[in-house]
């Protein structure tokens, strides 16, 4: 028997590591069976937010379900790995523990304490990269470095052959759910579920833990669905047809025109090789007569984005520090503003701006945000409010059913002009002509201000510069701008240039 451990891969299909561990991947048949395990580590939970443990739990739920109709079960222990995994391999009998890669510096650092502990116990142990296609020492310049710029890093992504789906599991694979339930009466849990505690004591639980249970509240936000199949039916319906027009839709926030899968990805709920192939189907449909001229073009600006969520996840693995630390070091020396008080009403989705207020107040109802929205709102604190990029990628560690270190860190660094290929510090988005030019009814605005409603989308977009009887007679209840543009642009670059020794 081996121990499969599920971490941010919560998928039995195309997933590289499961499928090793089971004896259906290239290892061939001499392999398996697995049992797999999920593992609530303290440690890990201690950087959790209510909305991602929600997402976390359904995201489990929907995966044991997945086991159940293969024949089998989800494992599922509490407590430390570096003691749960050993003991678990120890009672259940399993020679080898294999899990997918986790490339932050946090994981990386708890892995190392796994593979010791199992080492001391003589229990084989085996890592699989699964979560990239490209892992994040694949891909590196002429002179051997890792890439920082995004575009030279794209030619070679898409350049490389990819990898095809890794089998799902089959037949004997996995372990029967009798035989695991034996095995798990023998460790002393119920119901597929077992708790080791960190002194080693094995404990009863029921099934599955509640928020609560983990010591996290019910989220306010509305989640999306979890699981492989919900991924799927996501996947295919984007590549089906709003794929080939994503090229000129995806900027605009009331346009459905984007995929939706960043939680899905996040949670390894759907595999990229799965994904990837599904695109390289749509690009073939998208050269046919059957769409449009510009089809292709929707199709490789798609993988794009597929490819800046590999490039930030080679720029944290080989840049472990950034997740505190801005990137180009000499910007550490911005004297930023952080007034607190304007910091509080970005978060609220007060700050009189209505592209960002929306922006704000969509993270909170659906724990989403659109990607042109995310880019306005971080330009906003950074550059208008010149508050430090990390009060908002904490905002949003709490608050996105999507963050993902690698991906967040690398948008607000980018946004705040400190980062790899980041947005030079001299071009400042001004919030009034995004929110005109992306959204020019202001239907995506009027969704998540009720303020706003019923008026004319020109007035919202010249809110700034009405009379204050103006905004009273239009929307008492909407804020002014709490801060003024124009004179905030100013300030920004002065203070970019001091830091950067230019004044
Ligand atoms: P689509 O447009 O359909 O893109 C498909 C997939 O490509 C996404 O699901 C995502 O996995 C990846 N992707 C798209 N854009 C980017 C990007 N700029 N960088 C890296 N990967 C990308 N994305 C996250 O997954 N988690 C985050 O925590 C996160 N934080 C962000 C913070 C800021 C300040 C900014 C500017 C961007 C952030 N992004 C983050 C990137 C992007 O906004 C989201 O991936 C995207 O909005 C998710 O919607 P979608 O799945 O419909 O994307």
């Amino acid at each position: 028997m081996e121990l499969f451990w599920h971490r941010r891969d919560l998928r039995a299909a195309d997933n590289v590591g499961l499928a090793a561990a089971t004896g259906t991947g290239d290892e061939g048949a001499d392999r398996g069976p697995a049992a797999p395990v999920f593992v609530f580590d303290p440690d890990v939970l201690d950087h959790a937010s209510d909305v991602r443990v929600r997402r976390l739990l359904d995201g489990l739920a929907a995966l044991r379900e997945d086991y159940r109709e293969r024949g089998s079960d989800l494992l599922v222990a509490g407590g430390d790995p570096e003691t749960v995994l050993p003991r678990l391999a120890e009672a259940l009998d399993a020679e080898r523990v294999v899990w997918n890669r986790d490339y932050s510096g946090l994981a990386r650092e708890r892995d190392a304490g796994v593979r010791r502990a199992l080492d001391a116990v003589d229990v084989e142990r085996e890592a699989h990269h699964d979560a990239v296609l490209h892992d994040p020492d694949a891909i590196r310049t002429n002179a051997g470095d890792p890439y920082s710029v995004y575009s030279y890093y794209w030619k070679k992504w898409t350049d490389r052959a990819k990898d095809d789906p890794a089998p799902a599991p089959t037949g004997g694979g996995l372990v029967d759910a009798n035989r695991l339930a034996d095995a798990v009466d023998a460790v002393g849990g119920t119901d597929a579920s077992v708790a080791v505690a960190d002194g080693g004591d094995a404990e009863t639980v029921g099934a599955l833990p509640t928020p609560a249970d983990l010591g996290f509240a019910e989220p306010d936000a509305e989640i999306g669905p979890a699981g492989t199949a919900a991924a799927r039916e996501r996947l295919d319906a984007f590549l089906d047809e709003a794929v080939f027009a994503y090229e000129a839709e995806r900027d605009y926030p009331a346009r459905e025109a984007t995929s939706r899968l960043s939680t899905f990805l996040k949670y390894g709920e759907i595999g990229i090789r799965e994904a990837y192939a599904a695109t390289a189907a749509a690009m073939a449909e998208a050269e046919s007569d059957a769409r449009p001229d510009d089809a292709p073009e929707g199709v490789e600006e798609f993988q794009q984005q597929l490819a800046w969520r590999e490039f930030y996840t080679q720029v944290l693995f080989h840049n472990p520090e950034v997740v505190t630390a801005n990137y180009k070091a000499y910007e550490e020396g911005i004297a930023w503003r952080d007034d607190p008080g304007e910091i509080a009403a970005w978060k609220r989705g007060e700050t009189g701006y209505p592209i960002v207020d929306a922006g704000m107040r969509q993270l909170r109802e659906e724990a989403f945000m659109h990607n042109r929205v995310r880019m306005i709102v971080a330009s906003f604190l950074t550059k208008d409010l010149l508050a430090d990029w990390r009060h908002g990628y904490d905002h949003f560690r709490e608050h996105l059913a999507d963050h993902d270190t690698a991906n967040d860190n690398g948008g607000w660094q980018w946004a705040a002009s400190t980062g790899t290929d980041a947005q030079p510090y001299f071009r400042i988005f001004n919030p009034m002509t995004q929110g005109e030019r992306y959204d020019p009814d202001a239907e995506y605005i009027t969704e998540y201000v009720p303020e706003l409603r019923g008026i004319d989308a020109d007035l919202i977009h010249e809110w700034h510069e009405l009379l204050p009887t103006q905004r009273a007679n239009a929307a008492s209840e909407y804020p002014a701008p709490i801060v003024d543009h124009s004179e905030r642009r100013e300030e920004a670059l002065a203070m970019y240039k001091r830091a950067r020794g230019e004044d």
